[in-house]
């Protein structure tokens, strides 16, 4: 089943309102290329501010509390990046998974809190360069989906995002052939963990995604969207990743 694509681009702890700007260009090509779902998710401060700035676009957070509310500092829940304006949120990015240590088991948490205030959850998953090196690429990422993917969930509501951690912010890719194989073992393992569901779930790849390689990465089996870093700050990179996937 061809699922619509998603090119959701992640700011990290870039942005300003000044860079805010650049959403007005990418705006306009999600207009234009309607066939392609198109998002964004800058810092949480610019969240509502960019959703007044350009009410037709996606804008969507990097992460969220797994609580409602409480003691907390510094957190930020699904109920108030709702609030926001926020219609997705990333969670289970290997940066976070790195810097901030979190399991596979509140990534799930995370994921539900987001589903159940009506959001989309992007759940990212993705082998390090010694594991894919041992040849475990397979068994961890499908280790992380075990853990990390809430499987009462609809399947409408998850996006996986496939993000080798050695192709981020790097420049380096996995070959085709090894983005086929890892985007139907996904595939695979969700079918198992949703049922039927699991035909519904978009998998994204991520990992240095940029105008010269969007395409034979988008035209690969099961790869629907991309989940782009350094690429979507500027609309002069981000937007032909969305042709490029429309053209697909
Ligand atoms: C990311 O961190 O989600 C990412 C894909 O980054 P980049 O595109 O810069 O590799």
């Amino acid at each position: 089943m061809a699922l619509r694509k998603l090119i959701a681009g992640n700011w990290k702890m870039n942005g300003s309102l000044d860079g805010l700007s650049e959403l007005d260009a990418i705006a306009e090509a999600a207009a234009t290329h309607s066939a392609v779902d198109v998002a964004i998710c800058p810092p949480a401060t610019l969240i509502a501010v960019a959703v007044a700035r350009q009410p037709g676009l996606a804008i969507g957070a990097q992460d969220c509390h797994s609580a409602a509310t409480g003691a907390h500092t510094g957190c930020l829940s699904a109920q108030m990046l709702a609030e926001a304006g926020a219609k997705m949120a990333i969670v289970g990015h290997s940066e976070r998974r790195t810097d901030n240590h979190e399991s596979d088991a509140e990534v799930r948490a995370k994921a539900v809190a987001v589903i159940n205030q009506g959001l989309t959850a992007i759940i990212c998953v993705g082998e390090s360069a010694a594991q894919r090196d041992a040849g475990d690429a397979v068994a961890v990422v499908t280790q992380q989906l075990d853990g990390s993917v809430p499987v009462e969930a609809d399947g409408a509501r998850i996006v996986i995002a496939y993000e080798p951690v050695w192709a981020i912010g790097t420049g380096r890719t996995p070959s085709t052939a090894d983005v086929a194989e890892m985007h139907s073992a996904i595939r695979a393992r969700l079918m198992a963990l949703l049922g039927e569901g699991g035909a519904a779930v978009r998998i994204l790849y991520g990992g240095s995604v940029k105008p010269s390689n969007a395409t034979e990465l988008m035209a690969v089996a099961d790869v629907d969207g991309a989940l782009v870093g350094g690429a979507s700050l500027k609309a002069a990179d981000f937007v032909p990743i969305i042709a490029a996937a429309a053209s697909i």
